[in-house]
């Protein structure tokens, strides 16, 4: 895991409106340098351009001046080294909880036995082994994000790029969803790349976060977090799981 900084010059990005008149300007003029290992957030109300700005990072979309460059190679199109998790779990139903993990491990040549080892390693940092043969039609909308979040971690890749994930939980499950990867950013310190529309979510997770503006989305602020904000309640288990 070396040289992953993430590094945006200038990038700006326009969508042509739908009935053919003056196009939207969606990123204006960004500039970023991300170093790695850094979790950021980028914090910003709805229609700032957060995910347009993550998707061209994850190499979804690509801007249309200036230049976003990973490991100093331009981002061009998908790659294994960047993870990103969305804020619907992407998940397939007819796959159990276990094999949705083992997914992108198929593609990998391992031994059948280390394989399985690593998706057992993931279950168990996500808390859900126990729940390794259900489907997702059967989980909670919390648990579905952390097979979401298994089944990226798997791959073990150097940047984590997540848009709003915990957006759609309860208070209860987000908290606890907070903590866990808090934990395990530091222990495995992957680049975190984290979109939010929550302050206290920002600060709790985040090293950095930049602020972003709207219309167009130009970074407005760039917050070094000097410590983590310590919460102010405790989570006593995992109510999510109870049955
Ligand atoms: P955020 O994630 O901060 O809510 P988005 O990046 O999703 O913002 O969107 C920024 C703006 O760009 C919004 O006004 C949205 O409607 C528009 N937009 C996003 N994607 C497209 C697209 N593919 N085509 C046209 N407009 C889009
Ligand atoms: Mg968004």
């Amino acid at each position: 895991m070396k040289g992953t900084d993430i590094v945006v010059k200038g990038l700006s990005k326009s969508y042509n409106s739908v009935n053919g008149e003056e196009s939207l300007e969606v990123l204006d003029d960004i500039h970023l340098h991300i170093k790695q290992g850094e979790f950021i957030s980028i914090l910003g109300p709805s229609g700032c351009g957060k995910s347009t700005l993550l998707n061209i990072l994850a190499g979804f979309e690509s801007g249309d001046n200036g230049v976003a460059t990973c490991c100093k190679e331009k981002i061009e199109g998908v790659s294994t080294q960047r993870a990103v998790v969305f804020q619907s779990p992407v998940l397939f139903p007819w796959l159990s909880v276990r094999k949705n993990v083992m997914f992108g491990l198929k593609q990998k040549k391992m031994d059948d036995g280390v394989r399985q080892k690593i998706v057992d390693k993931y279950l168990k940092a996500v808390g859900i082994s126990k729940f390794e043969n259900y489907y997702p039609g059967q989980l909670s909308g919390g648990m579905q994000q952390r097979v979401a979040l298994a089944r990226v971690l798997v791959l073990d890749p150097n940047i984590l790029l997540m848009d709003e994930p915990f957006a759609a939980l309860d208070a209860q499950s987000r908290l606890s969803m907070q903590e866990l990867l808090l934990n395990l950013w530091q222990k495995h310190k992957p680049t975190v790349i984290f979109v939010t529309h929550d302050v206290e979510e920002a600060l709790f997770l985040s090293d950095k976060i930049f602020i972003m503006s709207k219309r167009p989305g130009r970074i407005k602020e760039e917050i070094e977090v000097t410590f983590r904000r310590p919460r102010n309640i405790s989570i006593i288990g995992t109510p999510e799981f109870s049955e």
